[in-house]
């Protein structure tokens, strides 16, 4: 069976339409989604529409539960915050209900896998990021703890297409486009976001696993950003990246340029060693 995990759709219908679209051309059996349908920019009624229309299975994000009033936008960045404001002033009766009934993960017993937005450390929850190979441990153990037949968990939030595989009780960061499940591992893989990715790449962002071959293929799709800029800034959900949160993203871009040369020179070590290097 083949599914397509999407994640992180806030609002935008524009990045939700084109991703459809292509799930459709690829053939896919199933769709399920992480959360977070909404928040960000102006379409939330519609993407919730659409997600029912269609029978996704969807599990709540932050930004779903902020929207209900179920929790406030505490931690939220400026813009998350606006946004939310704004999303509970335009909810339909439908539409809240169906945000309200999201439960927080969802197992997917077809396809050997369970559905969580952000991590399940301490315990199954919308909020805390998982970033880290020191974080993805602790979520493994909590993973094997609690979900001992299942080895793969989808998780969404950071927005960043990316995975952790446990193997022999080590944790290795995978990199897109393409992660072959072993057996014997255990894996995290996030499919990174529909409408608002955040790994430099503009373009819409989610994942076809296909449970017969264990295989996971990230895709990227082209979707119409102007348009959705448009409705957004209509909308007044738009801001001025304040000096801080610009520094963040700086901070954190760096981090993961510090992480890829890290990795890169591993792997040039390793494969150096293979070459019948000595290493003393
Ligand atoms: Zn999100």
């Amino acid at each position: 069976m083949r599914y397509a995990i999407i994640s992180d759709v806030h609002a935008n219908m524009e990045a939700l339409t084109a991703v459809l679209q292509k799930i459709e051309a690829e053939g896919i059996n199933r769709i399920v989604c992480l959360g977070d349908v909404v928040g960000y920019h102006a379409d939330p009624n519609e993407c919730i529409e659409v997600i029912r229309e269609r029978k996704i299975l969807c599990i709540a994000g932050n930004h779903d539960r902020a929207a209900t009033g179920l929790k406030e936008p505490i931690r939220f960045g400026q813009a998350g915050k606006r946004a939310i404001y704004w999303t509970r002033g335009q909810l339909t009766t439908e539409s809240k209900q169906f945000l309200e009934s999201l439960p927080l993960t969802a197992l997917v017993n077809d396809g050997g896998f369970l559905m969580v937005h952000a991590s399940l450390d301490p315990e199954p929850n919308e909020e805390i990021y998982l970033y880290s190979e020191g974080q993805a441990r602790t979520n493994f153990q909590r993973f094997r703890a609690l979900w001992p037949e299942t080895n793969v968990c989808f998780f969404g939030h950071t927005h960043r297409p990316m995975g952790f595989e446990f193997r022999d009780e080590r944790v290795e960061e995978l990199d897109p486009p393409r992660i072959r499940l072993r057996t014997g591992a255990s894996y995290l893989i996030n499919p990174g976001s529909v409408g608002q990715p955040r790994d430099s790449d503009p373009r819409a962002s989610f994942l076809i696993f296909d449970s017969d071959r264990q295989l996971v293929q990230f895709h990227r799709v082209l979707f119409d950003t102007n348009a959705c800029y448009r409705k957004t800034e209509q909308a007044g959900l738009i801001y001025q990246e304040s000096f801080l949160s610009r520094s963040e993203n700086l901070v954190q871009r760096w981090l993961e340029v510090g992480k890829r040369l890290r990795k890169r020179i591993r792997c040039g070590r390793n494969s150096w060693r293979g070459a019948g290097g000595t290493d003393t």
